[in-house]
């Protein structure tokens, strides 16, 4: 089936392309129908079921750089595909930055003024936000009163299309459930990655591209356009704010009670009501939704461990395209306003949660919903109705648009810490964990080199317990341990190995990335998987001497022995059991196996502050 849809596509796409050329070639005497293949109008691209192509939707943003001053246009790094991914920066000035060194001097020379980042077709299926963008940018560019409000405050910083090889997969179908366009890119990367799910194991030169044009801008505000899956309901837009527990206190409760409530409210004022993003507790809405926990492997989750206000734009998939794309310009646009009406408080909470984040003594690494906390929620839906399907002959679910049901519905959006980590004085992390270390460096992680070979007693983990997938996910096994046990050791570490001390900006990335137990630590990534395995063994024939040897030498180890027997008398039935436990309480066990190799200091950051 796959194979059909390829084919297809391609004859369309020839189609489609002839009806580009000829359209740009019928309007090329109009100094506005020259700027791109939809006119200058963004209301008349909106009647499209069409999305642009990567070097269509290029086009357009360059030609917006090529008429103003105040637009620059830059390749911000490379995708896996081979071709560059690009940055649109409105900004005073930006006409004259050239590369990402230029945008961060330029951001770095006015630290003072927000700024707000946009990531479109990160999964290229649902592109509602390169036209969206295109459109918003327009308008604002085209209204002086409010350029210059923008010009005046705030940075609007766009990547038009962040997964390029996606984007140049180009098909008419893979999005199964979706109402439009007529063409446009596959989710996965020319890696196969989703690269909504790659923000902190960074296998892709997308990531790569992605972390270093974030921390060259830092921005304030961040929004991730997407088009949703699942359930059948009135609203066209959905939005996942960053979880607000998550989020901590100072960030959460800003999103929970401001810049949430008005954003709805000013987006119903325009006549687009919006939702949380419905991601159903059993089937339909009726039964409740629940808070999306996006942990730092979603573009939200990671602009999150930087104190940044994230948000996923979710248009909903039925809508026909232009309708979608035009409510995920009316939430720019919303966003924008409200930004830059909320730009003092903004900077405000902020700062707060530097401070909060610089004093704090421990952090919480992992979340899980409170199943009994759920509040009301007004919704409106279809019907939900139960018809007999001809093709299983089972019942099946329809959804009855004529039939619209306004009422509450539970809404669970309340998540506890599960864990935290008391944060040492410095981390150590030997210089061969160096992928690991790699990720840190492009993160900003400040780190400084042993100068010389030591030994230094440390606090070290032992994982205890930990399952592991049995099939690959986004190019991982995935690890998960619940089961910690904290030692202190003499370690030893080599000139070149790694401190890193938890007095700096990135700590949250460096609590949730180095924690095991954390939703996306890189244990959890599988990044330190030689350190789960047993180098040496033994042959059981060969080793009866020695073990016999050594309890005839060593009493303590021989009345140890006899207890671990009684104690345990099932688990220590086997000869195989008992030899086991004489190795591994001998001093041939190397005894470094399940160690975990990220080292934190005796002193913890508390105690030192
Ligand atoms: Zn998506």
């Amino acid at each position: 089936m796959k194979t059909g849809w390829m084919k297809r596509a391609t004859i369309q796409r020839m189609t489609s392309c002839l009806f580009f050329c000829v359209f740009v070639f019928a309007g090329a005497s109009s100094s506005e129908a020259q700027e791109s293949s939809f006119g200058g109008d963004p209301r008349v691209e909106l009647t499209n079921n069409t999305t642009p192509t990567w070097s269509e939707a290029i086009d357009a943003f360059q030609q917006l750089a090529d008429r103003f001053q105040d637009v620059g246009f830059i390749e911000v790094g490379q995708s896996d595909v081979g071709r560059p991914i690009h940055a649109f920066v409105f900004s005073p000035n930006a006409s004259s930055i050239r590369n990402l060194d230029g945008l961060r001097s330029h951001r770095n020379s006015s630290a003072n003024r927000l700024c707000m980042l946009v990531n479109n077709a990160i999964h290229p299926g649902e592109p509602c936000g390169v036209d969206a963008s295109i459109a918003w940018m327009r308008e604002v560019l085209a209204d002086r009163k409010i350029k210059n409000r923008y010009l005046d405050e705030m940075d609007v910083v766009i990547i038009p299309m962040y997964n390029v090889g996606g984007a140049l997969n180009r098909n008419c179908c893979s999005r199964t459930n979706q109402n439009g366009p007529e063409y446009y890119g596959f989710r996965g990367n020319s890696r196969n990655l989703d690269l909504n799910r790659d923000f902190i194991k960074m296998d892709s030169q997308n990531s790569v591209a992605f972390v270093d044009l974030f921390h060259a801008v830092k921005p304030d505000v961040f929004v991730d356009t997407h088009t949703t899956n699942g359930a059948d309901y009135p609203y066209r837009m959905t939005l996942i704010t960053t979880q607000v527990d998550k989020a901590g206190p100072v960030i959460g409760s800003f999103l929970r009670d401001v810049y949430e409530p008005m954003l709805f409210d000013r987006m119903k004022q325009n006549g687009e009501a919006i939702i949380p993003y419905v991601n159903l507790r059993n089937e339909i809405p009726e039964n409740g939704i629940v808070g999306f926990l996006e942990t730092p492997r979603y573009s939200t989750g990671y602009t999150t461990l930087f104190s940044t206000l994230g948000f996923t734009a979710e248009a909903h998939m039925l809508k026909p395209f232009p309708e979608r794309v035009e409510a995920t310009r009316l939430l720019l646009q919303e966003m924008g306003r409200l930004s830059l009406d909320l730009a003092d408080e903004i900077k405000q909470v902020r700062n707060e949660e530097k401070k909060r984040l610089s004093s704090a003594g421990a952090l919480p690494t992992r979340w899980e919903l409170k199943e009994a906390d759920s509040k009301p929620l007004y919704f409106e839906g279809y019907a939900a109705r139960r018809e007999l399907s001809p093709i299983t002959k089972s019942t099946r679910l329809r959804y009855d648009r004529q039939e619209i049901w306004k009422d509450s519905i539970a809404y669970w959006n309340a998540y506890a810490v599960k864990y935290e980590v008391v944060l040492p004085e410095f981390y150590c992390i030997p210089q061969a964990w160096r992928q690991v270390v790699e990720r840190l460096a492009l993160n900003g992680i400040q780190m400084t080199a042993l100068p010389n070979d030591t030994v230094w007693p440390l606090r070290v983990d032992y994982i205890e317990t930990f399952d592991s997938s049995s099939k690959p996910y986004e190019g991982h096994h995935m690890n998960r341990t619940d089961s910690i046990r904290a030692v202190v050791e003499s370690v030893q570490l080599f000139a070149g190995d790694w401190i890193i001390p938890s007095a700096q900006d990135g700590i949250r990335f460096l609590a949730e990335t180095l924690d095991p137990r954390a939703h996306d630590s890189y244990f959890t990534w599988n990044f330190f998987d030689s350190a789960l395995q047993q180098k040496e063994h033994y042959s059981s024939y060969v080793f009866e001497e020695t073990a016999y040897e050594l309890l005839q030498n060593d009493a303590d180890l021989s009345v140890n022995f006899e207890k671990q027997k009684k104690l345990y008398p099932a688990e220590m039935k086997e000869p195989q059991a008992q030899l086991n436990w004489l190795y591994m309480n001998s001093p041939h066990f190397e005894g470094t196996v399940n160690r975990y190799p990220v080292f934190r200091s005796l002193t913890d950051r508390s105690t030192i502050q």
